[in-house]
């Protein structure tokens, strides 16, 4: 739902950031407001998976100029995990695995730590599990999976919906989600949607980085912006998606070289 005078969520202001010196994102600007649905789309290498591990701290990539707002603060000065507690989740493209730590144990600290930055107590064992039961429905994963190691020989589809249930307990203010729909059969494409929809409030905003068309047929954002070579060189309706499905990239990139020479 597109909100006029919403509240900004976030401000990405001309961000440039490079990895071992080369440059990435070259100049990014977005805005996201409270109740928004942002798609995010691009070839492969256009700087998606980069802007979304800059949004969540990844210490990796350096930011050499420009200013990130999220919720009228500075972002950039957070730790990874003070972002994640002031309300940002990503959900990562290739979702780590981590041996010997137990899903639900995973999920059950880093939900109170969520409760303990905001100055509440910490849930015992058994309220959360009546809690996590509640969210495995939505995402149509049985209890089995708590008992495994994180993500340990989970297939590509159930990583994603591990994802989702991650983001169902923690119900950020901003959730990233890069490309969580690849490597989806329809049936969890489905599902990982709807749990999306599920969990779309007036109050947060998604950005969803995605390839494909395929996941806007299930999810409606309010605006599709188009990445190339680290910029968001066009910003269109809904329907952008399916232009970019039917004619491909090559006349958005040629259509922005156009008018980059112009002005
Ligand atoms: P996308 O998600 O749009 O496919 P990425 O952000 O993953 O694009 O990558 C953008 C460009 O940055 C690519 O050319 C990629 O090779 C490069 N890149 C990203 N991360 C690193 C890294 N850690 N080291 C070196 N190059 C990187
Ligand atoms: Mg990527």
């Amino acid at each position: 739902m597109i909100n006029e005078n919403g509240d900004v969520i976030l401000s990405v202001s001309d961000l440039h950031a490079e990895v071992d010196g080369t440059e990435i994102l070259k100049g990014v600007n977005l805005q996201v407001k409270a109740g928004e649905i942002h798609a995010v789309m691009g070839l492969n290498g256009s700087g998606k998976s980069t802007l979304s591990k800059i949004l969540a701290g990844h210490p990796e990539y350096q930011v050499t100029h420009g200013e990130v707002i999220f919720q009228g603060q500075p972002l950039l000065e957070l730790e990874a995990h003070e972002r994640s507690l002031a309300g940002i989740f990503l959900a990562f493209q290739y979702p780590l695995e981590i041996p010997g730590v137990s899903n639900l144990d995973f999920l059950r600290v880093a939900y109170n730590a969520h409760r303990k930055a905001k100055g509440l107590d910490e849930i015992d064992v058994f309220d959360f599990d009546d809690l996590v039961a509640e969210k495995l429905d939505m995402v149509k994963m049985g209890a089995s999976f708590l008992d495994r190691s994180v993500n340990e020989g989970f297939s590509g589809g159930e990583k994603k919906r591990n994802e989702i249930l991650q983001m169902a307990l923690l119900e950020p203010k901003l959730a990233i989600l890069d490309e969580t729909d690849s490597g989806l059969d329809i049936d969890a494409l489905k599902t990982v949607a709807q749990g999306v929809n599920l969990l779309a409030t007036a109050d947060n905003a998604i950005v969803l980085i995605t390839h494909y068309q395929r996941l806007l047929n299930y999810i409606t954002p309010d605006y599709v912006h188009v990445m190339a070579d680290g910029q968001i060189i066009k910003t269109g309706p809904q329907e952008l998606a399916q232009e970019l499905e039917d004619r491909g990239y090559d006349w958005i990139l040629a259509d922005a070289k156009v008018e980059a020479a112009v002005s």
